[in-house]
């Protein structure tokens, strides 16, 4: 089993980014197994406004001492797998409007809309007026096809795949398309991540069966909150690694915290935490709960 963390470069990991490493570290660990991580990096406008970030979170990481099986992959350097992976797909362009595509393919955590269609069977001649007026994207035919997938919690989740993009209109690979080789590629059976991803795993399932891939198992945990019970951001305050630092909280008091927020026994290191974890750990149901980070409440934590 491979298990693996991959973290999209564009801000500092906050606390639940951090719970979500460490969970998706425990998982393969406790088998005993490897733990990959993988920097996705192909949003370079983004990716560039944070310059730096990677090799921060990597850092933060290490300071909290989840370790990793080398090497680390970065998405960008990769360009050629993914065009190579398509190769025996059934696709489209797409002239779809830029927002359109974006809603679709650019944002991870956007709500899924699936699409319409609209460009699935235009004429050559369409295609020829269209393309004048702008680059498309790519679609991948999915002709509505039903997809099941595994999750640890939610059990079967099933959904219809619509025609997603798998290359944007400026030539990048679209998330699900680059996760979905990648994972494929790495080897990697089971997939930890957010809760907010669960809704891409039927499409990506589908896709890694459609690219002669083995369909990884996914547990997708809850994500942390703010007190106003938003998903916690960059906005939020004191929910990085630097600025709790700042404030005098040690790595391990932050290991412990994390531990805790997901009804672990409260440990100092992942490693200690590996060696007094009970049997069905994953049953708690503070792992499946979102966690109100009460950052304000440092004081207690220490
Ligand atoms: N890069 C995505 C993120 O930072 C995670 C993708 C995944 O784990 O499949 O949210």
């Amino acid at each position: 089993m491979t298990g693996r963390f991959a973290p999209s470069p564009t801000s500092q990991l906050h606390l639940g980014n951090l719970r979500t490493a460490l969970l998706a570290w425990l998982f393969a660990r406790w088998g005993g197994e490897n733990f990959l991580v993988r920097i996705e990096d192909l949003d370079q406008q983004r990716v560039q406004a944070a310059a730096g970030t990677a090799r921060d979170q990597l850092t933060d990481l290490e300071t909290l001492g989840i370790d990793w099986d080398p090497p680390v992959v970065h998405q960008s350097e990769r360009l050629e797998l993914y065009r190579h992976a398509v190769k025996g797909l059934d696709v489209y362009p797409c002239f779809c409007t830029r927002k359109e595509i974006a809603a679709a393919s650019q944002a991870p955590h956007s709500q899924l809309r699936p699409y319409p269609g609209t460009c699935a069977n235009l004429s050559s001649i369409q295609r020829s007026r269209l393309a004048e007026m702008r680059r498309p994207a790519t679609r991948v035919r999915a002709g509505n096809a039903m997809a099941t997938v595994h999750d640890l919690h939610a059990g079967e989740v099933s959904a219809v795949v619509d025609d997603f993009v798998l290359f944007r209109a400026d030539g990048t690979p679209a998330y699900n398309l680059a996760c979905v080789v990648d994972d494929g590629l790495q080897r990697v059976t089971q997939v930890c991540r957010g809760d907010d991803l669960l809704e891409s795993a039927p499409r990506q399932g589908w896709l890694a069966h459609r690219l002669g891939f083995p369909v990884p198992g996914y547990v997708h945990v809850s994500l942390a909150v703010n007190s106003d019970g938003v998903r916690l951001a960059k906005r939020d305050k004191a929910v990085t690694l630097a600025e709790l630092t700042a404030l005098g909280a040690s790595p391990a008091t932050i290991v412990g915290v994390l531990c805790e927020s997901a009804g672990l026994p409260r440990c100092s290191s992942p490693q200690e935490l590996l060696e007094v974890l009970p049997g069905c750990w994953w049953s708690s149901p503070r792992m499946w709960q979102p966690w109100i980070v009460r950052t304000d409440q440092l004081a207690a934590w220490t």
